[in-house]
């Protein structure tokens, strides 16, 4: 497999045992999370050079990623637009909020960045069958990837998932299997097909070690693209905690290699109905207790018992970030405000990063002249009836 020159290979976060990059799956001697590693030294990269690069995918981060760019399994993810959304900075009484567009990706979603790297590894291994299961947009992502790179994607989905991301994990050639229940449902079927069948490679969110990597170049870019000046608060609406993991990783690299001087804090955003995170956060836990009855309408971020909770809770508290919980009519509200004052759309699920930065807001954590993004994590046409049906319900 053709490893990128500063790539040293997988550590273990748990035990610190080292593989190499063919290792898709959690560590071999304790099952801990696998974390791509890279010789800091070994890379020579100034703002000029990267800012002399087209802004085309997130592959143009190169020396930051276990693969080289010629053998990514790619349709041009990232390189999505920071867009400036003053309506919203106004109400929110800041001095700039801007939304990250990661619905402007290929299959609408923040998880092609993740789905990326991690089919790029199993195809560079010469893998044939790639399985997950998914709250919805990681599974559509990775039958699409697995499709471009000629694998066989085997995904499970809970029955509640959204109807476009059934019907797209079937149109890019997946094997679509439909769990009755929730999220935790599907995991556990998944995990029995994965028993099964020695030769599919798990996509599952902290099982390769790919994802979380793919998902650091959102911050990377929101970096470049606000010139350089570090956000003060970034807000990712948050199940599994992939992309705030990885953005964690993206803040420590960007300062360890002196481009920056500090990291944002970053905010983990859920629904009350699902908040394992924010839960373990206020009561000063360093892991997080499963959720026993999971209810939320954000069905994409219903992750009752995050797998690497303990991981997201430490990226909140060394970037001095925080985690926030709002109910689901003020998430629906805030996800329809933002199509109504700025013309993005965002998912429900994706739309608690809006109402958890309103309830900070409120709450006074911010202080008036802050710069706060929000990662727009899905598109809002992937659950438009969701949407819809709020409106109805308010009389509209
Ligand atoms: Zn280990």
């Amino acid at each position: 497999m053709a490893t990128t020159d500063a790539f040293v290979g997988l550590e273990c976060v748990d035990c610190d045992a080292t593989y190499d990059a063919d290792e898709t799956n959690r560590c071999p001697d304790c099952g801990g999370i696998l974390e791509p590693s890279y010789d800091y030294d070994a890379i020579d990269l100034e703002r000029e050079a990267l800012e002399s690069r087209s802004f085309d995918s997130l592959w143009r981060y190169e020396e930051l990623l276990p693969f080289v760019r010629e053998t990514a399994v790619t349709t041009d993810e990232g390189a999505t637009p920071l867009v400036e959304c003053p309506t919203l900075a106004e109400e929110l009484g800041v001095g700039r909020l801007l939304i990250k567009d990661e619905g402007r990706n290929p299959t609408g979603t923040i998880r092609d960045r993740g789905q990326s790297v991690a089919v790029t590894a199993v195809a560079g291994r010469g893998g044939t069958d790639v399985a997950l299961a998914s709250t919805g947009d990681g599974g559509q992502s990775a039958a699409a990837y697995a499709g471009r790179a000629g694998l066989e994607s085997h995904v499970y989905l809970p029955s509640r998932s959204g109807f476009s991301n059934k019907a797209m994990v079937n149109v890019h050639g997946g094997d679509m299997n439909v769990v009755g229940g929730r999220y935790d449902d599907a995991v556990g079927a998944f995990e029995e097909g994965l028993a099964e069948h020695d030769e599919w490679e798990s996509l599952q969110a902290f099982s390769t070690p790919y994802r979380h990597e793919g998902e650091k170049t959102t911050l990377f870019e929101i970096t470049e693209q606000l010139e350089w000046a570090v956000p003060d608060a970034v807000v990712y609406p948050t199940g599994g905690g992939v992309a705030l993991v990885g953005g964690c990783k993206a803040a420590t690299e960007l300062q360890t290699l002196g481009l920056v001087d500090d990291r944002p804090s970053l905010y983990a955003a859920q629904a009350e109905g699902c908040a394992p995170i924010v839960d373990a956060f206020e009561s000063g836990a360093a892991d997080t207790e499963p959720v026993e009855t999971p209810d939320t309408i954000c069905g994409g971020i219903e992750v009752p018992d995050p797998v690497a909770g303990g991981r997201v809770l430490e990226a909140i508290s060394e970037t001095g970030g925080g985690a926030v919980a709002t109910d689901d009519q003020d998430i629906l509200e805030a996800g329809v405000t933002v199509a109504q004052h700025e013309g993005l759309e965002m998912t429900p699920s994706a739309a608690a990063a809006a109402g958890g930065a309103w309830e900070l807001a409120e709450r006074g954590e911010f202080d008036g002249d802050e710069t706060v993004v929000l990662v727009n994590t899905a598109t809002g046409n992937k659950e438009a009836d969701v949407l819809r049906s709020y409106l109805m319900s308010q009389g509209v």
